[in-house]
């Protein structure tokens, strides 16, 4: 356990940054009598690995999946978009809770499975590596704490099934902390590339139509193998996803491109460039003109 966190007033959230070995006391089960409570008053983001596994539940594309079932947020100020649940119509309880427990139980979403449990992803200033710890959401309605079981956290994730989820959702937490440790110093992303990262992350099914397109493949050489492999399987796709956000948003070569397209594009931009400072330049010495002008007038 390390140092307490600063103390929010009003928030269920144990101030305790917590290690996975950890112990906590819980058990959340049928017949407890705050059962679905927990999902009557929802707020939960969603990581793109618990999209896929949705939207392959509901035999619906992610497209469709981000249209009917969720609302997008900034998940960080200054430019990164993330999703959100989008509660029944009127209401704050979640679209998939039934009277039996959740409908969609064995695919539900990263942040129900860690319920008490909060994930918290850091990068030191000084470190190359993410690290992970914990907190505990103590809510009075969440009747599962006064349970008498105890589990570490680690075994509480192993339970829950998260170890899959986590690593499945590693890549994009990394280009989050990645962004957040670039800090003002990168600025506010063009709308470019908030558009590229929503697509990449959470429109799969979209990102993979972009991957299949003359200029993507124009503009990188993947092998006739890596692009079944990715072109197939959602999951792949999505790890492809991350390792392009990198390429593309932090200059993190990992695939490679056409030398001579990369060339041609470079230079369309220095030359789209160039004709900007110029329309510019030249609004600025009409403003100049006018100015000038007013004042002739003027005297
Ligand atoms: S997905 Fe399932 S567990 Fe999560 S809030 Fe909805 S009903 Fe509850
Ligand atoms: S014990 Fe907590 S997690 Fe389980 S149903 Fe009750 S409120 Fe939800």
């Amino acid at each position: 356990m390390s140092d307490p966190e600063i103390e929010i007033p009003g928030s269920p959230v144990v101030p305790q940054m917590l290690e996975g070995s950890h112990r906590i006391r819980f058990s959340c089960h049928k017949g407890i009598s705050c059962w679905n409570a927990c999902c009557s008053n929802i707020d939960i983001s969603l990581t793109p690995y618990d999209i896929v596994r949705l939207k392959q539940r509901l035999g619906i594309t992610s497209t469709e999946f981000l249209r009917d079932y969720t609302v997008p947020y900034e998940l960080e100020k200054d430019g990164i978009a993330g999703v959100k649940f989008k509660p029944v119509d009127g209401g704050t309880a979640c679209r998939f809770m039934k009277p039996e427990g959740c409908d969609v139980y064995a695919d539900r979403p990263t942040a129900c499975r860690y319920y008490p449990v909060a994930l918290l992803s850091m990068r030191k200033e000084d470190e190359y590596v993410d690290r992970d710890s914990y907190a505990l959401v103590e809510e009075e309605h969440c009747l599962g704490h006064q349970v008498d079981r105890t589990l570490t956290i680690d075994e509480y994730r192993m339970e829950q099934g998260l170890l899959e989820y986590d690593d499945l959702a590693r890549g994009w937490r990394q280009l989050i902390l990645k962004k957040k440790s670039s800090g003002p110093a990168i600025g506010k992303p063009s709308l470019k590339s908030r558009q590229l990262f929503f697509m990449a992350c959470y429109d799969i099914d979209t990102f993979r139509l972009f991957v299949s397109s003359e200029a993507f493949g124009k503009l990188f050489t993947l092998s006739a193998d890596e692009k079944e492999k990715i072109l197939g399987d959602d999951v792949e796709l999505m790890l492809f996803a991350f390792r392009f956000l990198k390429q593309v948003l932090f200059g993190e070569k990992s695939i490679e491109l056409d030398e001579e397209t990369a060339q041609e594009r470079l230079e369309r931009w220095r030359e789209r460039q160039a004709e900007i400072e110029k329309e510019a330049a030249e609004q600025r010495a009409r403003m100049e003109d006018e100015m000038w002008r007013q004042e002739g007038d003027g005297e």
